[in-house]
């Protein structure tokens, strides 16, 4: 369905726990909601069942990291069976990636998004609080494996942190069949220190001129590559290059709140109505008709949170 401002929705980011098995420095993680508070499988259904019959397509789950929940490939089946959703996907940090990457694809999941801010060990440990980016690499070879196509890194580059590790990554999409996506951080802890911290799409141009425009764009990334890459670079800008004019997605948060738009706290809770399919239709309805036409990202026009909570 369009929302007040004629965007289409039609992509639903449903975020199925606030918990994390990483402390990523930017995330600003927030105290987590209790393990009770999360939606079950059937609950998570039946909001997104809800979601299709407004017109959504694509479904992609995040969190908090999604593969904490042991549950996962049962909500993945579960979405997976609702007629009208034609892509899911999932965001992860990868380190449960080769544990569950066959069970994944097997319950429905076509293609992952895996994070990863750093190809060097000892800048990863200091980004993420924790020494595993083996696992994360090793994750990735096992999707790969599992037939998840395509698979997406993501990485978010930090001035003085990790931004000179730019080129290991762009790297990896020279010598694999894989995209490297550069997002730009966003203000979600203190918009001063980030304004000095991001890096922004055109600065990674300025500094990789090699990349040059492949003509494709997809959602929200505009892809960029050089004679002998296996892979494309993606740059994500949403804040240098807002995209709020054609945003197309909502957001399911894992207590069951749904958040019109990721700039503001705005958010409608879709428990009361869970037992009552034509309400839940109604609520999702309304949520989609709430979403502003847009943020601003400077803490002025906005609310700040925490990612473990919105999902990204
Ligand atoms: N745990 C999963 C993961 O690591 O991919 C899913 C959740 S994580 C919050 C989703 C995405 O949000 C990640 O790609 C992360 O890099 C991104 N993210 C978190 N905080 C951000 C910020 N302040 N600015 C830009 N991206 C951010």
């Amino acid at each position: 369905m369009l929302d007040a401002f004629g965007r289409e929705i039609t992509y639903l980011r449903v975020s199925v726990t606030e918990r994390c098995n990483l402390n990523c420095v930017y995330c600003g993680k927030e105290e987590c909601a209790k393990r009770d508070a999360e939606l079950t499988p059937g609950q998570i259904e039946k909001i997104v069942r809800a979601a299709a019959a407004c017109g959504v397509t694509k479904v992609r789950l995040t969190g908090g990291e999604p593969l904490v929940r042991d549950d996962i490939c049962e909500i993945a089946e579960r979405i997976r069976g609702i007629p009208g959703v034609k892509t899911l996907s999932l965001t992860t940090n990868g380190v449960y990636l080769r544990k569950y990457a066959a069970a994944l694809k097997a319950a429905g999941v076509d293609s992952v998004n895996v994070s990863l801010d750093s190809a060097d060990g000892s800048t990863y440990r200091h980004l993420t609080g924790a020494d595993v980016l083996h696992k994360v690499l090793d994750g990735i070879d096992a999707a790969r494996a599992a037939g998840l196509s395509p698979i997406k890194i993501n990485a978010v580059l930090m001035k003085g942190v990790n931004a000179d590790g730019a080129g290991k990554l762009i790297d990896l999409a020279r010598t694999e069949a894989l995209d490297v996506r550069f997002i730009e951080l966003m203000p979600f802890s203190d918009p001063g220190e980030d304004k000095n911290l991001r890096v922004t799409g055109e600065e990674i141009l300025r500094d990789f001129p090699f990349l040059k425009p492949t003509g494709e764009t997809e959602g929200t990334a505009v892809y960029y590559a050089a004679p002998g890459f296996s892979g494309r670079v993606g740059l994500i800008s949403p804040v240098s290059k807002k995209f709020c004019k054609s945003c197309n997605r909502i957001r399911l948060l894992s207590d069951g709140f749904i958040r019109p738009c990721l700039g503001y706290d705005t958010a409608f809770d879709l428990k009361p109505y869970l037992d009552d399919e034509e309400k839940l239709l109604e609520a999702v309805q309304k949520a989609i008709l709430a979403k502003p036409a847009g943020h601003d990202f400077t803490g002025a026009g906005g609310d700040l949170h925490a990612m473990n909570k919105i999902g990204g």
